[in-house]
């Protein structure tokens, strides 16, 4: 097991720099043009496969790296750049770490390097869980899977929504239900290889912030899928199931779904693309309060503004802390015995949102338009308290886990 390090090592250093180097010619300059466009920025996913950022291989580094602290720091200077392009960027992750989280080597091997494509021809993924009528509540989820024995197939039937990269993605990932009695213990997770006839795209959203993500619907009617596509395998999931019902019956503890544990794993790295944007708009603003002059001297010169100043600094540093603690923790098998992978997303989230409407505030007028970055961060930031599990949700985790009590 790695100690806990709050210092980058000198090869992970160097991976900032060239992550940031990265971000600050490429990501930012691109960031206001696809923020207006509204539209998944290919030619920047490209480049970003060029250089080996947009890879299987570059993610997997960061992932297994033991200290913890390559994924936090990876999603940090991306975000930093700007928070749409980045999540078009490493969108294709959510659904290549349910493969991982819950596939066989095969599946991983097979499926993964399909979600990426190649320089030449980039392609994207999708993770398609959440539902028109299942957002935070995962186990009403509606989505059916029905096991086809005579051919070895999956028959599919429903609607999936919010989905990043969703009707786009050469590959989809697709939680669905396989034993309604079992309620969120019953979900499956299945791969929809490329071009299988019956998934299309539904509505396309426009959003507040994010705005080069792509974000839809997928429908989802009569996909057939092979036997193999079932993530992690028919025996496997046959062996939970029965679990899960003999805990039923018993009138038992609580197991983990294919979904929660996704999330799970995902949790403090969306913390980080959240400390990522706090940062880039804290920076702007100190810029900014240095040079503006009102009253005859910066405007920093005056504790209403240093003091804001010293807060968002503050906050973003112990952002970073609790992120770095809980990426160190899952990467090394410890257990969050106070949900300490909620404690970060919700802590880094919540401090996105209010240090980017701080950055609004010190830039003035200037703030609130769209030739200063700061009004985009404070859109985009409005995601990370939404994603991955609402800020409620991440509250009632905690709370759940420190009182052992289900409370509601
Ligand atoms: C841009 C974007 C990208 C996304 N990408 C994906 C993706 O790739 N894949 C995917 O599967 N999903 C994705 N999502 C879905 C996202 O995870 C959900 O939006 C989120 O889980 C919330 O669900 P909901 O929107 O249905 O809100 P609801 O669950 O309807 O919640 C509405 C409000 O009620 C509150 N609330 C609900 N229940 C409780 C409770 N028990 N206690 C207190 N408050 C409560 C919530 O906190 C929230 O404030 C994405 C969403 C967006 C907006």
């Amino acid at each position: 097991m790695a100690e806990f390090t709050m210092e980058l090592n000198d090869e992970q250093k160097e991976v900032r720099d060239w992550l940031h180097g990265f971000a600050a010619d490429v990501i930012r300059p691109a960031a206001a043009e696809w923020d207006e466009r509204e539209e998944t920025p290919w030619p920047v996913i490209q480049e970003a496969a060029k250089v080996g950022i947009y890879s299987l291989d570059f993610y997997a580094q960061q992932y297994f790296d033991p200290t913890g602290l390559g994924i936090p720091m990876a999603m940090e200077e991306l975000f930093w750049g700007d928070a749409g392009i980045a999540l078009s960027i490493v969108g294709t992750g959510l659904a290549a770490v349910g493969v991982l989280a819950n596939g066989t080597e095969e599946q991983i091997g097979t499926w993964i390097p399909q979600m990426y494509g190649d320089a030449n021809d980039v392609k994207v993924a999708a993770f398609c869980s959440s539902e028109p009528d299942a957002g935070s509540d995962v186990a009403s989820m509606r989505t059916r899977a029905v096991y086809d024995e005579a051919k070895d197939e999956w028959v599919l039937n429903g609607t999936k929504t919010w989905a990043t990269n969703g009707g786009i993605a050469n590959v989809h990932v697709v939680v669905a239900v396989v034993d309604p009695e079992l309620g969120s213990k019953g979900h499956a997770s299945f791969i929809v290889p490329p071009n299988t006839p019956g998934l299309s795209q539904g509505q396309k959203f426009k959003k507040h912030g994010i705005r080069a993500s792509h974000t839809a619907e997928v429908v989802l009617e009569d996909v057939r899928v092979p036997g193999s596509c079932l993530l992690g395998g028919k025996e496997k999931l046959d062996e939970r199931l029965a679990r899960a019902r003999e805990r039923a019956k018993a009138g038992g503890e609580r197991v983990k779904n294919a979904a929660m544990a996704t999330f799970e794993a995902s949790r403090p790295a969306v913390g980080a693309m959240a400390v990522g944007t706090a940062r880039a708009a804290y920076e702007v603003a100190l810029d900014y309060a240095k040079t503006r002059e009102q009253f005859g001297r910066p405007i920093i010169d005056n504790q209403g503004v240093a003091f804001q100043l010293a807060d968002m600094r503050t906050s973003i540093d112990a952002a970073r802390l609790l992120v770095w603690r809980a990426s160190w923790m899952a990467v090394n098998g410890k257990q969050f015995t106070a949900a300490e992978g909620s404690m970060s997303k919700l802590f880094a989230s919540e401090t996105a949102k209010k240090v980017t409407a701080q950055a609004v505030q010190i830039l003035g007028g200037n703030g609130y338009t769209r030739e200063y970055p700061v009004e985009r961060m404070h859109r985009d930031a409005a995601i990370y308290t939404i994603f991955e599990g609402t800020s409620e949700i991440q509250r009632l985790v905690i709370a759940r886990t420190l009182s052992g009590m289900s409370i509601r």
